[in-house]
């Protein structure tokens, strides 16, 4: 049975600022993920506190909020089967140090903090976070 499913990517300000959204998507689309919408856009620093406010807990919540709100970003809806665990998998893991050889955090993160690229963690939250930025 096929299950195709939408999520969230976004290619944050450092990869932005590196001009690496092209061969970013390229990434998405040699693994199959097709591209449904995509804008470049640059947020507020309270759009972004509302975007991740599941981390407001965290001692790192403020510094990611004026991080994401620092510049450019490209928002995405990606498509494809089992979509959210593809993503996860192809970003690799948050930080850029543990993450496996081929994943795009390896290849393009800088940091734990700059890593390039963001991606919904549950089908649940990929609704959300696809409403977030691109419901008319
Ligand atoms: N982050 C950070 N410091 C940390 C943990 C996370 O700056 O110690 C940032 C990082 O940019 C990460 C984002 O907060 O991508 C959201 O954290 P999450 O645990 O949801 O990681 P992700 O789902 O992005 O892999
Ligand atoms: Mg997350």
């Amino acid at each position: 049975m096929s299950n195709i499913e939408q999520t969230l990517s976004i290619i944050k300000p450092d990869a932005v600022e590196r001009n690496l959204q092209d061969q970013i998507k390229s990434e998405f689309k040699s693994n199959n993920f097709e591209i449904i919408k995509e804008k470049k856009i640059h947020i507020l620093k309270e759009e972004a506190e509302k975007f991740y406010k599941v981390h407001e807990s965290k001692p790192f919540y403020s510094d990611l909020c004026a991080y994401l709100s620092s510049g450019p970003i490209v928002v995405m809806m990606l498509q494809r089967e089992n979509a959210v665990l593809e993503n996860r998998k192809l970003m690799g893991a948050t930080n850029p140090k543990d993450a496996e050889d081929g994943t795009i955090r390896k290849k393009y993160g800088i940091s734990i903090d700059k890593n390039s690229v963001h991606g919904s963690d549950s089908v649940e939250n990929a609704k959300i976070e696809l409403d977030f930025f691109f419901k008319d």
